[in-house]
C-alpha cells in the first residue's frame, strides 16, 4: 500500500472522530462536548463523549438544559407559579400539581419515614429564614426558629385526590434535598432517548454517569468522579474520586453552602428536631446508587444521621454504598465498596 493510500484513510478516520468527538493522542480517550450554565441556583454541566443518534450534539444539550429549567420552574421554592410555590401559597387549598411533583413529594414523604424525620421537606419557613443564598445571611434568633419550627412536620403535607395541600396553612415545602438528583435522572433518560450512549451530567455535585467513557479503540473506561476534601472553604481540595461507568454519585457537605457568624460556622442541612445545622459529626457524605433522586435524598439523611446510623441505613438498601468523612477527616465505607480513596470503587 502507498504512503498516499494510508494517509487518506488515517484522515477519513480522523474527520470520523472529528464530528462526533475530538481524539486525545496521548491516551486515546475521546474528549467530550460538554456545556456549562448556572441552573438549580447552582454550576451545572453536561458532557457527551458517544452521540449514535441523528441529531446535532449541541443542540441535545441545549435542549437537556432546558429540561433543567424546567425542572427548577415546577420544583423551587422561590420561582413564583411553580408546583411547590403554589402548593406553599393557597392557603391550605389542594392545588393540582404535575404528576412527577406528585411522584417527587410522595417519595420525600417515603424518606422522611425511612429516616425517621431526619428527611423532611416542611422545612421550608427555617429554610427561607436562615437563607443561605443570601448576600449576608445571619442566624435566626432562638425565638423565630421556635416558631418555625411549630409550622414544619412533613405528616402536615396530604396528597389527595383533589391534589396537594398542607394541613398547616403557613407550612412551606422545599425539594432542594431532591429536586436536583431527580432532573439528574430526567436528564439522563432525554439524552439516551436522543442516542446518546455515553455522558456526564453533574448538576451542582449531583453527578450521572452513564455508558462508560469511550476509549480510542472501542473500549470503555471508568468515569473519574472527584470527591472534594470537606474544607469549609471555597478552594477545597480533591481528597480522592469514585470510578464508576454507570450511576449515581452525589456528595452532601457542610462546605457546599455555609457562612460564618462569631467564629462558628454554619451549614445548610437542617436537623428537623433543632431547626439548626445538623452536627452529627459527618464533613461530607458521599452515595453510589442507581437513582440520583435516591442518592440525593440519602446523602442528605446520611449526613444528618452521622456515620454510625448513615451505614447502618445505606447496607440495608440494595446497589448503595457510601463514603463518609467526619470532622476528624476519618474516612468511612459501605460494605459495596471494593477500592478505598483515592481511586474508590465499587465490588
Ligand atoms: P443537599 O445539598 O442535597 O444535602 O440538600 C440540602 C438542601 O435541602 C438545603 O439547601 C435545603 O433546601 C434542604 N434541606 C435542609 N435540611 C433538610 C432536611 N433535614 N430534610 C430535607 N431537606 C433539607
Ligand atoms: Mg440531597
Amino acid at each position: 500500500m502507498g504512503i498516499l493510500k494510508k494517509f487518506s484513510i488515517i484522515g477519513i478516520l480522523c474527520l470520523l472522530f472529528v464530528s462526533g468527538c475530538q481524539k486525545n493522542p496521548k491516551n486515546e480517550v475521546l474528549e467530550p462536548i460538554s456545556a456549562t450554565e448556572f441552573v438549580f441556583n447552582t454550576v451545572s454541566m453536561i458532557s457527551v463523549y458517544e452521540n449514535k443518534g441523528e441529531r446535532d450534539t449541541e443542540e441535545i444539550i441545549n435542549e437537556a438544559f432546558d429540561l433543567c429549567v424546567y425542572y427548577d420552574h415546577l420544583l423551587s421554592r422561590m420561582k413564583e407559579g411553580s408546583d411547590i410555590w403554589n402548593i406553599n401559597h393557597s392557603d391550605g387549598e389542594a392545588v393540582t400539581v404535575s404528576e412527577e411533583t406528585k411522584h417527587l413529594i410522595d417519595k420525600s414523604i417515603n424518606y422522611g419515614n425511612l429516616s425517621e424525620g431526619a428527611f423532611d421537606i416542611s422545612l421550608g419557613v427555617l429554610s427561607s429564614m436562615w437563607d443561605f443564598t443570601a448576600e449576608n445571611p445571619s442566624v435566626p434568633s432562638g425565638e423565630k426558629i421556635k416558631e418555625a419550627l411549630s409550622h414544619t412536620g412533613y405528616e402536615k403535607i396530604v396528597i389527595s385526590e383533589d391534589g396537594i395541600y398542607l394541613k398547616d396553612s403557613a407550612a412551606q415545602i422545599d425539594l432542594g434535598a431532591i429536586a436536583k438528583g431527580y432532573a439528574a435522572d430526567k436528564v439522563k433518560e432525554f439524552l439516551i432517548s436522543e442516542g446518546i450512549t455515553s455522558g456526564i451530567i453533574n448538576l451542582g455535585g449531583n453527578i450521572v454517569v452513564f455508558g462508560g467513557k469511550p476509549e480510542g479503540k472501542g473500549e470503555k473506561l471508568p468515569f473519574d468522579i472527584a470527591i472534594s476534601e470537606p474544607a469549609k472553604r471555597e478552594d477545597a481540595g480533591v481528597i480522592g474520586y469514585f470510578s464508576l461507568e454507570e450511576g449515581s454519585v452525589v456528595t452532601s457537605g457542610n462546605y457546599e453552602r455555609y457562612f460564618e457568624e462569631d467564629g462558628k460556622l454554619y451549614h445548610h442541612i437542617l436537623n428537623p428536631e433543632t431547626g439548626y445545622p445538623a452536627e452529627s459529626g459527618v464533613d461530607s457524605v458521599t452515595i453510589y446508587s442507581e437513582s440520583s433522586a435516591d442518592g440525593d435524598a440519602l446523602s442528605t439523611i446520611c449526613f444528618i444521621l452521622g456515620t454510625e446510623k448513615g451505614l447502618e441505613l445505606i447496607e440495608s438498601i440494595d446497589n448503595t454504598e457510601a463514603v463518609f468523612i467526619d470532622s476528624e477527616g476519618e474516612i468511612f465505607y459501605s460494605s459495596g465498596i471494593e477500592k478505598e480513596i483515592p481511586y474508590t470503587k465499587l465490588k
